[in-house]
């Protein structure tokens, strides 16, 4: 597509990596349980991590809003003041009013430490029937702009505006991140993903700014599709991709739909990495139609939380948690009612916890 080419992209020099800001020496994580089946998911991934003996100590934090001199609801100090100290935390699900009251606090997060990229790994499990058996793609969103800027106003009655912002600092980033990630995890190809035909501009800016950053990076493959030619192929022939980057609505659209074809919202785990800080957490939300009745399953923010312990280069007591996950989901015995089993979140829990304790 034609992408506005006579401006020219200059390579910002790189700054570090969200991926190495961690040293491995804190052993603190802030822990934001959240709403709904938030609390009772993340007590099973204290119990999995107590059974582990994983050397960390957990700070927990409540985040709901507080009204603030400016007179509007956001996240209390104290859990700023957490995550900016220990740096890394694991986060429950939390609502979001829809259309009034306060503002997404998930956003808020974001943009308070600077989380510029979302990282959705969805990966086929072994002995989980799902449509497809070879699902392994990585999405990697923006996170701190585009469509989501939260820049919206009604220009006259029946009239309203929504603005997406694309930078030429936040693309450059997220598609070094996205270039770091494959190198570091040993993935093929990178794919960006875009509508650079219709928004010539903005998704045209995206685009340039992955290409030249392909060009830094000769030994990982680097291609361009549009979003609609990726959602065909995804559902047609997932193994088409492996690391996707994209601008923020895409992800999250893009990535809810990877997350279904391995088995769902309950299984999939994400990490949000910025310069500031990095936060792991489970894509689905609060369940309210489960909540508090011991029924969720706590797989995918168990598998965010061993994503963590790889960012914190604890990777020895990450592999012993999700091989012990991995196979109560192959034996199937203790299915939650979302895979189609019958057992309760604290049984899934408690077997992982016999596995972990019988392999130390
Ligand atoms: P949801 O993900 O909460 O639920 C969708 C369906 O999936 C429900 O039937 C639910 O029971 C099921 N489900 C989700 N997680 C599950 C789990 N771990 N185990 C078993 N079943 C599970 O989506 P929703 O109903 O659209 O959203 C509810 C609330 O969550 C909203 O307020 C929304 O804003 C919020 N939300 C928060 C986040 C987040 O904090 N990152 C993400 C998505 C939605």
């Amino acid at each position: 597509p034609e992408t506005n080419s006579s401006q020219s992209i200059k390579i910002v020099a790189s700054k570090p990596l969200g991926t190495r800001l961690y040293s491995g020496e804190a052993k603190k994580c802030t822990l934001i349980p959240g709403d709904g089946i938030g609390p009772e998911i993340s007590a099973a991934v204290q119990k999995i991590f107590a059974a582990a003996n994983v050397p960390i100590e957990w700070e927990s934090v409540d985040v709901t809003p507080v009204r603030g001199p400016d007179g509007k609801f956001g996240i209390p100090q104290a859990a700023i003041d957490s995550v900016n100290r220990n740096k890394i935390g694991l986060k429950g699900p939390l609502m979001t009013p829809v259309g009034k009251g306060h503002r997404s606090l998930n956003l808020a997060l974001r943009k308070e430490f600077n989380l510029y990229a979302n990282v959705r790994p969805c990966r086929s499990l072994e002995g989980y029937k799902t449509l497809y058996d070879d699902v392994d793609v990585v999405t990697i969103r923006e996170n701190t702009e585009g469509e989501y800027s939260g820049i919206e106003h009604e220009i006259v009655d029946g009239v309203v505006q929504s603005i997406k912002l694309i930078t030429e600092e936040a693309s450059m980033r997220v598609a070094e991140f996205a270039f770091q990630y494959a190198i570091e995890n040993k993935r093929k190809k990178v794919t960006a993903v875009h509508k650079a035909n219709i928004m010539r501009m903005s998704d045209g800016l995206f685009l340039r700014c992955c290409r030249e950053m392909a060009k830094k990076y000769p030994d990982v493959k680097f291609e361009e599709k549009y979003l609609d030619t990726v959602c065909l192929n995804m559902v047609q022939d997932p193994s088409l991709y492996d690391v996707l980057v994209m601008p923020n609505l895409y992800g999250d659209i893009l990535s809810d739909m990877c997350a279904g074809l391995v088995g769902g919202l309950g299984l999939t785990p994400s990490g949000n990495i910025g310069l500031n800080g990095a936060l792991f957490e489970s894509v689905h939300g609060t369940a309210p139609d489960i909540a508090g009745q011991d029924k969720a399953n706590p797989t995918a923010l168990l598998l965010s939380a061993v994503m963590m312990l790889r960012h914190m280069q604890l990777n020895s007591y990450a592999d012993v948690i999700e091989r012990s996950c991995f196979e109560t989901i192959k034996e199937a015995k203790y299915l939650t009612g979302d895979l189609g089993g019958k057992a309760k979140c604290s049984e899934f829990t408690n077997e992982i916890c016999d596995k972990i304790s019988r392999t130390s």
